[in-house]
């Protein structure tokens, strides 16, 4: 697309932002498969609209506060860049103009707010746990509170699990394969302990020492996607220094992993940049990881078929390019058959804070995934980010079915376990 962007006053992301917007060629092919195209219908809520609005306000044509609206309601899903022939690498776009505008535009009080509060929470488990606590409190009232509220309350898990204390070394069992890093995320750790257990458990019998480093924070991604830069850089300049050299840093959940990725872009122009390089080159999926190993640990047949329905969570398939492996690992339990969800290329509204952003979007997305997955007549669901899992959950549950939701490495675990 031709332009008049001065990357000059664009700051540090500016090549990247105008490379962005230089390489779409208005084609339109990403329309079928952005989900807030297909929830909204207007061309300014598809990619391409989004990426001529974010055009015009670089080239200082029109106001951050006009375009702001159709960049909010976007989810990040990346579903445009797998689907896009030209090669536009949309997350160099969003992610650093939303840093930009946060700099730049002005929002009303309450929304500023709301931001800085779950900015300020979310990343830190100690003060999430707390705010889950009270929240657990105040759920009678929740009738009354506004629907981003109740949204954000509906994806708590109630009792909230017990916190999980993490080692800061986990010994290999038998065979010594390889020593990692696990990435302990943060939500995670409050929503669903039990999944650093199981990605620990599979990979200690899979012949893996597995190091927590005590000095390790959160990821970054929810700061970087909502525009706090400053943030997300602290985050992962912290980590840069926490994570040792090992053969593989682990990362859980999809959006944490794919934040790791986009560390030298968060870095870009600073002099951390080369470092972030070499951490994001370490940083690997645990499915991913697990298949080259050539599998995990023996797993008992237990003779009974059980079909698992995939859920591609966004920042895994997307954001990192990884589709085949949890599908290949699930395969590898004796006994299941992993079946396909209808519209698998559709996010399930989750998408970091989209749920406290956007409900109505978020909503309607999540009832279509919980729907998706009814008809394909699984008995388990399986995904590698928590907040597809909760929203899956969530949603599953508002439509009366019990189908179990799970982390790949949970039902991996469980297999091995021969549950
Ligand atoms: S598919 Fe790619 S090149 Fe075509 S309009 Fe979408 S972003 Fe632009
Ligand atoms: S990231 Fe997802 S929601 Fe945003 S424009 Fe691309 S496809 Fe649409």
């Amino acid at each position: 697309m031709l332009h008049d962007i001065d990357t000059g006053k664009a700051g540090p992301f500016g090549e990247a932002m105008e490379e962005a917007v230089r390489n779409c060629v208005h084609c339109g092919f990403c329309l079928a498969v952005c989900p807030t195209y297909a929830e909204l219908g207007q061309e300014l809520d598809t990619p391409r609209g989004r990426i001529v609005l974010m055009k015009e306000v670089l080239e200082g044509g029109l106001e951050i506060e006009e375009a702001l609206p159709h960049l909010d309601a976007c989810l990040g899903c990346l579903a445009c860049e797998s689907a896009c022939p030209s090669g536009v690498n949309y997350r160099n776009l969003i992610s650093p103009f939303r840093a930009l505008a946060e700099d730049q535009c002005s929002r009303p009080l309450g929304e500023k707010v709301r931001r800085r509060l779950v900015s300020w929470v979310l990343p830190h488990p100690d003060r999430f746990r707390t705010a889950a606590r009270m929240a657990g409190l105040i759920k009678p009232l929740a009738g009354v509170l506004p629907r981003s509220m109740r949204s954000m309350m509906d994806l708590l898990p109630s009792p909230l699990p017990v916190e999980q204390k993490l080692q800061e070394r986990y010994e290999a069992q038998g065979e010594h394969r390889a020593t990692v890093a696990l990435l302990a995320g943060c939500a995670q750790q409050v929503v669903d302990p039990d999944i650093n257990a199981a990605t620990i458990d599979v990979l200690t019998r899979s012949g893996v020492e597995v190091l927590v480093p005590r000095d390790q924070t959160c990821c970054g991604a929810l700061s970087w996607h909502v525009g706090d830069h400053r943030a997300a850089r602290e985050f992962a300049r912290r980590n840069i220094e926490a994570f040792p050299e090992v053969d593989a840093v682990i990362t859980n959940a999809a959006g944490c992993g794919s934040g790791m990725h986009e560390y030298p872009l968060i870095l870009r122009g600073t002099e951390d940049e080369e470092r972030a390089a070499e951490l994001a080159a370490r940083v690997v999926d645990v499915s991913v990881f697990l298949e080259q190993l050539g599998g995990p640990g023996e797993i008992p047949d237990r003779g009974e078929e059980v079909t698992i329905a995939y859920h591609d969570a966004c920042h895994l398939s997307n954001g990192q390019g990884v589709r085949s492996e949890p599908r290949r690992l699930l395969g590898r339990i004796p006994g299941v058959k992993v079946v396909e969800l209808r519209g698998a290329h559709l996010c399930c509204g989750s998408a970091g804070t989209y749920n406290i952003d956007q409900p109505e979007v978020a909503a309607s997305l999540g009832e279509q995934k919980a729907r998706a997955i009814m008809e394909s007549g699984a008995r388990v669901v399986a995904s590698g980010n928590i907040g597809c899992l909760t929203q899956v959950k969530m949603h599953l549950g508002k439509l009366d079915v019990s189908i179990r939701v799970r982390h790949t490495v949970q039902v991996l675990r469980d297999a091995m376990d021969g549950i």
